[in-house]
């Protein structure tokens, strides 16, 4: 489905991201994943392996992309090694979980910084490129950003924010055959959530009509037809990924 296409996929060496690669490069992808952390190396270096024993070309950029900087070079560095992007998930996101009352500004912002500005940044790079040859964009939202959540606010706020941003880039670029679409997975198990409590997560399960968490694989098999020319005529929409749990 996704022979001769190239795809980068932000945040991608563990969770979402990587089933999102991983799928990707069995659909015949050629994939740049990236990541931030030191302690990701490791698992990067893994992680193309895997990939290029797949049969498709690899290439592992490091990049925090809530700075503008290194946003700008992670995506030129992709389009000059594979000469082109077809698709950008952008994917990367981070919590910091605290209620109101008690979250400093340094979580708030920060939380906004990768979440939201981190969207801004790949996309207003890679968006120059892709208007000129058509692609998908893919911006990963959360249930959270539709319904909001206590002691998340500033991911919520962040969540919603990308919701607002995909659409009105999705009508920027409907006419350069450029589709911008969203994903809001609901309780995935991934580092992000194996973090809650026992109790936490008996709550959140209670919300969930399907009565269980979801999988990364689960997403990714969204993300999979949002960047395949099965959803051609799919733009600005918001696809939740979440067992009922939102609707
Ligand atoms: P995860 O397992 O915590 O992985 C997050 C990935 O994002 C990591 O690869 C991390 O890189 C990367 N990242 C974080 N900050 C970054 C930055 N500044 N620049 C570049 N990469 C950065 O998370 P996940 O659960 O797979 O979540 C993936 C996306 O889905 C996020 O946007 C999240 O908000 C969203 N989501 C998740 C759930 C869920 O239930 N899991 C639900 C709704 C939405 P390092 O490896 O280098 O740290």
């Amino acid at each position: 489905m996704l022979k001769g296409k190239v795809a980068l996929i932000t945040g991608s060496v563990r969770g979402i991201g990587k089933a999102i690669s991983l799928c990707f490069a069995k659909a015949g992808a050629d994939i740049v994943i990236n990541y931030t952390s030191d302690s990701s190396e490791v698992e990067a270096k893994k992680l193309v392996e895997e990939l290029e024993q797949m049969g498709v070309k690899v290439l592992a950029i490091k990049a925090d992309v809530s700075k503008s900087e290194e946003a700008k070079a992670l995506i030129t560095e992709a389009i000059k090694s594979f000469g082109k992007l077809d698709i950008l998930v952008n994917n990367a996101g981070i919590t910091k979980d605290m209620l109101l009352l008690r979250m400093t500004e340094q979580e708030f912002d920060k939380v906004i910084e990768v979440n939201l500005k981190g969207i801004f940044n790949c996309t207003k790079e890679a968006s120059r490129a892709m208007m000129k040859t058509g692609g998908s964009i893919i911006n990963m939202t959360s249930v959270v950003g539709l319904s909001g959540n206590a002691g998340q606010s500033n991911y919520a706020a962040s969540k919603a924010g990308v919701i607002g941003f995909t659409k009105s880039v999705a009508k920027e670029f409907a006419g350069k055959k450029l589709r911008v679409n969203a994903i809001a997975p609901g309780f995935i198990n991934t580092d992000m959530t194996n973090v809650l409590t026992d109790k936490v997560k008996e709550d959140i399960m209670r919300n969930i009509p399907m009565k269980r968490f979801g999988s990364s694989d689960e997403v990714a098999k969204v993300a999979l037809f949002l960047a395949s020319d099965l959803s051609s005529y799919v733009t600005g929409e918001v696809i939740r990924v979440d067992g009922g749990m939102a609707m």
